[in-house]
């Protein structure tokens, strides 16, 4: 069984669960997608709400990317960690009076518009401090991601973003409205997205978008494609970076830009996920009956993927290569969907096995509670363990 390379003897000597960070597999990753996105001259803003631990936040801040930040604390760990103001995007269908303020006191790059009715209020916040906010209309392009349907935020009728058939609408709303200026459209079709054709798709259909627009007089200077890139959970080992080359490629050659315009991103996941892994120890062995139950002593608190999305980690017991058993993977919160995989072959467990959860990069650390009144895990990082 092919595994990762993990500094085991390192481990033994760390409380577990607690997260571990692979520093040069995030660097090579991000020096990968900066270098086929400069290939032409895109831009990233990387998605905070995938990792927001302020290491990995300053390592990416360090590539020179944006910032995309769904709250008010996301701006605000985004600036501690260094991403400059001026390249950060403000995102979400909620955003309060007072994150719309912190936007609008450190002159963000772009709000990324969700509803006529957050149009209004960012307008009148900043009639109130004197300034113009540069805004962009989060457009519901009806692409479908072809993904999980929790992680689906593309097709009509879904919370986030402006439905096509009301863009007009809001436009001439705008036209009313003297202290937020058009600068962008933007969309996100959802996440963990493998299958090309939903990316071309949305290339695409925003060159249909763009020439109505245009029909209405209106050019904007940015197109933003939010995240969704996704990575391969079933080869971490084979397949540490995500498809960046193909996935920019699609949008070169099939987006019609206007002269001058600018095309961003906002990955996420594709960034983080294949660095992190959740190292957890086995508590005990249950035989059942008919099963075999391997009790970690971490669950959902720690990583909620798999009870949240039904989302696949690969599993890995990384203290032994004994023969290959089957068991159900489970953690000890007290909740049947605390379970991270059913029928999973591991080298035969043992009290007191580290078991490395995979993948976790991403919607992991960022996830965890404190519920069972457990302490939020800790993380280290390869570089400095
Ligand atoms: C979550 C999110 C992203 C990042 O998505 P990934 O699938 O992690 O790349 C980007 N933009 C917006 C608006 C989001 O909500």
């Amino acid at each position: 069984m092919l595994k990762g390379v993990f500094p085991v003897e390192k481990f033994n000597t760390i409380p577990t669960p607690f997260y571990y960070y692979d520093v040069d597999l995030l660097q090579e990753t991000l020096d990968f997608a900066k270098t086929e996105a400069d290939k032409y001259s895109f831009h990233l803003h990387y998605a905070v709400k995938a990792n927001a631990n302020p290491r990995i936040l300053s390592i990416i801040s360090g590539y020179g990317m944006g910032a995309d930040c769904v709250s008010g604390g996301e701006i605000q760990a985004a600036l501690d960690a260094g991403f400059p103001a001026q390249k950060i995007v403000f995102a979400g269908v909620g955003k309060a009076d007072w994150e719309i303020n912190l936007g609008l006191d450190h002159d963000i790059f772009c709000f990324n518009i969700e509803s006529a009715a957050e149009l209004a209020i960012i307008n009148e916040l900043a009639t109130a401090k004197g300034k113009i906010a540069s805004i962009a209309l989060r457009i519901n392009p009806e692409v479908d991601a072809h993904t999980h349907i929790k992680i689906t935020t593309g097709m009509k009728e879904n919370k986030f973003g402006i439905n096509l058939s009301m863009v007009g609408q809001v436009l001439e709303e705008l036209k009313t409205l003297k202290n937020v200026r058009l600068i962008g459209i933007h969309s996100h079709i959802g996440s963990q997205i493998t299958d090309m054709s939903a990316f071309r798709n949305l290339a695409i259909r925003f060159n249909e978008i763009q020439d109505e627009l245009e029909e209405m007089g209106v050019v904007v200077e940015h197109i933003n494609f939010g995240g969704g890139l996704g990575v391969d959970y079933y080869h971490p080992n084979h397949i540490p970076t995500p498809a960046f080359d193909n996935y920019f490629a699609v949008f070169h050659k099939l987006l019609r830009i206007r002269p001058g315009q600018q095309v961003h991103f906002e990955p996420g996941r594709s960034i983080t996920a294949q660095c992190g892994s959740l190292i957890s120890k086995v508590l005990y062995i249950k035989e059942g009956e008919v099963k075999k139950f391997a009790i970690l002593d971490a669950g959902f608190t720690e990583l909620l993927r798999p009870a949240m999305y039904d989302a696949y980690h690969r599993m890995e017991n990384i203290s032994n290569d004994d023969p290959v058993e089957i068991y159900d993977v489970v953690g000890p919160i007290c909740e049947s969907s605390d379970v991270f995989g059913k029928d999973v072959e591991l080298n035969k467990a043992h009290r007191g096995d580290l078991i490395a959860l995979r993948s976790a990069g991403a919607y992991g650390e960022v996830m965890a509670s404190q519920y069972n009144c457990r302490s939020l895990p800790k993380a280290y990082f390869s570089d400095t363990l």
